[in-house]
């Protein structure tokens, strides 16, 4: 198959309705949204999601988050909507948030992995929603990128991926927030985040008063089946060994470079990825910034990418320096944590 690859310069070029025509047909086309890039595909066809594994190589029971433009769209797609999810996504859509919920009969198996619940999103981004709007169907739109593989943050991601997998890619430039949607389910008495992201514990209890973490979240050690089946697996990895590393940053610093040094002797090539403001204590040309340690948003914008740019330079092994969890550090020490299949190392 031919990828084509439009450059989003207006939704007027005619390239762009040509994607919006190829989703209603049941093809696949990648989009940028605020989070990472999407796989989008029609998410009451049967067929066409069931593309979206294949292109993927994602596990069947992996369910897909629906993207919808319009809070009309919800209605059709889900049982009932009780006054938590409206007082929820009123605060937070178009945003990183996606909620789960009693899911109704027009949305096949296929998109949902087998689950009677549906996960659905409003993408804060104009391509994702002009696109949305044009198709004039819920997409279902996993990250764009083959399964296990760090999540796409630019076209160029999706392409070294997915080229000639799928019918369309539109570049729009890179992704604001850089790491997934947070994934809250609403099914319950109270809610639920399944999967850390953009919109934080802290953002969603202010507006409904209490929100839980599921238990595979609570602690690394924990061996609870995660209720949201993507996170039971190894993710977001880069080819080289992941590992994180935590403790003073001084310590974590003497400890990463000598490992570094045995590395070295070893024949294995090694980078430290670390806060821009420890990148001198660690004395080395293969220590890289992933931005500020007071920020951890930066951090969420570039982790990923980093991670394919160390692919590229053909690095053995990463050690990541450890943020804090607070705030959107919560998700991104999540994903890293999940990049390293649970290698983390205390100094
Ligand atoms: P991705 O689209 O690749 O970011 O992955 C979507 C995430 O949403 C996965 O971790 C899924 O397990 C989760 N998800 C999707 N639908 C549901 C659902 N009905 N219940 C729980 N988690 C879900
Ligand atoms: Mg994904």
């Amino acid at each position: 198959m031919q990828t084509k690859y439009i450059k989003y310069e207006s939704s007027d070029i005619p390239e762009f309705n040509e994607a919006a025509k190829a989703l209603q047909q049941g093809k696949l086309v990648a989009f940028p949204t605020e989070t990472v890039y999407g796989l989008g595909a029609d998410a009451l066809n049967s067929d066409a999601v069931k593309s979206i594994y294949i292109a993927k190589g994602r596990p069947s029971d992996n369910p897909l988050i629906v993207h919808i433009s319009d809070i009309e769209m919800l209605k059709p797609l889900v049982a009932k909507i009780k006054p938590d999810v409206v007082k929820l996504v009123s605060e937070y859509w178009p945003g990183p948030l996606t909620v789960v919920l009693q899911k109704s009969d027009i949305v096949p198996d296929v998109t949902t992995g087998g689950l009677d619940t549906v996960a659905i999103r409003m993408p804060d981004h104009p391509i994702a929603l002009e696109l949305i709007r044009k198709a004039n169907i819920p997409i279902a739109a996993p990250s764009a990128n083959r399964s296990g593989r760090p999540s796409p943050t630019l076209a160029e991601h999706v392409a070294e991926d997915l080229d000639g997998r799928i019918s369309y890619i539109i570049d729009g430039g890179p992704c604001r927030v850089g790491i997934e949607s947070t994934v809250v389910d609403m099914t319950g008495d109270t809610a639920t985040i399944l999967r850390p992201g953009g919109i934080t514990p802290s953002m969603i209890e202010k507006v409904l008063g209490k929100v839980e973490l599921d238990k595979s979240l609570m602690d690394k050690k924990n061996v609870e089946i995660p209720k949201s089946p993507g996170m039971k697996y190894r993710h977001y990895s880069p080819k080289a060994d992941v590992f994180v590393v935590t403790g003073f940053h001084e310590d974590v610093a003497n400890w990463t470079k000598n490992k570094i040094i045995q590395d070295k002797n070893m024949g294995k090539k090694s980078v430290v990825l670390a806060a821009k403001e420890h990148i001198e204590q660690f004395g080395l040309n293969n220590a890289i910034s992933y931005g500020s340690v007071k920020d951890a948003s930066e951090v969420a914008a570039n982790i990923f990418s980093l991670f394919r740019k160390c692919d590229q330079d053909g690095v053995d092994k990463i050690y990541v320096e450890a943020i804090s969890k607070e705030g959107i550090g919560l998700a991104v020490m999540n994903r890293i944590e999940k990049a390293a299949g649970g290698k983390i190392i205390e100094v």
